[in-house]
């Protein structure tokens, strides 16, 4: 069966990456299991989608409403405080990144991917190198289905696994029509250059607010993600302010590999850019395929 055929592959993951595992298939699991299944049951969809409605911001974040950073005085530590629309960085009870060290094996919808070619254009946004998408790029989680419209990196990977952080994450973000984020995290690690991302890394603007729109040249997301699309779920936030909740999370399993040369060229740029570990909070992180 199919379902347990899953079940058997999201276990040997979580066991390859050293995470704990409670496993729900139809069968609720023994009496150890009782707690966390009421938890699941207390996460259930429509509660997650109505808090995901809730907690959405109306307008795009304000990057110039205060100057944040990653260190010192505009430091994670003071996000909060620095602007009214920041408060949820604080106050917030379902931040991101969170630390991976433990996950519930069960049954979740595919991610399916329907990602084309978009023309080339990286842009350096002062905490990031972010590529614009072209419309036209989406996924589908079930029913719902999630439009592509950038992708960007933190070094090291903010979400951790098992209490590891990866060299790089990349942040494919996506939007559904009536508003809801639902973010893919490709985690990198060090190894052979990464084809698919090397007119990305080869075009990052040194300079703040610069943007390459690079002629003639383009990006294919869909080549740099993994053959197996395994995925960790939980609910999260943005990891910049203004931190909006509801923000639903997709951490592929399987990383990819970058080389150190372009690990280093990003760093030249961003030395680090990643946000501290948040409380999980009771959240429950699911995995499946
Ligand atoms: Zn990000």
């Amino acid at each position: 069966m199919t379902m347990l055929k899953r079940t058997a592959l999201g276990l040997s993951i979580a066991a390859a990456l050293g995470l704990s595992t409670a496993v729900f298939a139809e069968e609720p699991a023994a009496a150890a299991h009782q707690e966390m299944h009421q938890e699941m049951h207390k996460e259930g969809h429509a509660e997650a989608a109505a808090e995901m409605k809730g907690a959405m911001p109306a307008a795009a974040p304000a990057h110039h409403a205060a100057h944040w950073s990653y260190e010192g005085e505009g430091g994670p530590v003071n996000w909060g405080k620095m602007d009214e629309k920041f408060t949820l960085c604080e106050s917030g009870k379902q931040q991101s990144p969170i630390d991976i060290s433990a996950a519930n094996v069960t049954t979740l919808d595919n991610i399916e991917l329907h990602y084309a070619a978009s023309p080339l254009s990286v842009k350096n946004n002062g905490h990031t190198i972010q590529v614009n998408y072209a419309p036209g790029s989406f996924i589908k989680v079930g029913e719902t289905q999630y439009d592509l419209l950038q992708f960007h990196f933190h070094t090291p990977s903010e979400e951790s696994i098992g209490g590891k952080r990866y060299d790089m994450v990349a942040h494919f973000v996506h939007k559904t029509a009536d508003g809801k984020l639902g973010v893919i995290g490709l985690l990198l690690k060090v190894g052979a250059e990464n084809a698919a991302l090397k007119a990305v890394f080869d075009n990052m603007p040194a300079e703040a607010d610069k943007e390459n729109a690079v002629a003639g040249a383009q990006v294919n997301a869909a080549e740099a993600m993994p053959k197996d699309f395994t995925y960790f779920n939980f609910a999260g936030s943005l990891t910049t302010p203004p931190c909006s909740e509801g923000v639903n999370w997709m951490v592929l399993a399987t990383p990819a590999q970058i080389s150190q040369a372009q690990l280093d060229s990003f760093r030249k740029l961003f030395a680090m850019n990643a946000r501290p570990i948040q409380p999980v909070n009771g959240r429950i992180v699911r995995l499946a395929n």
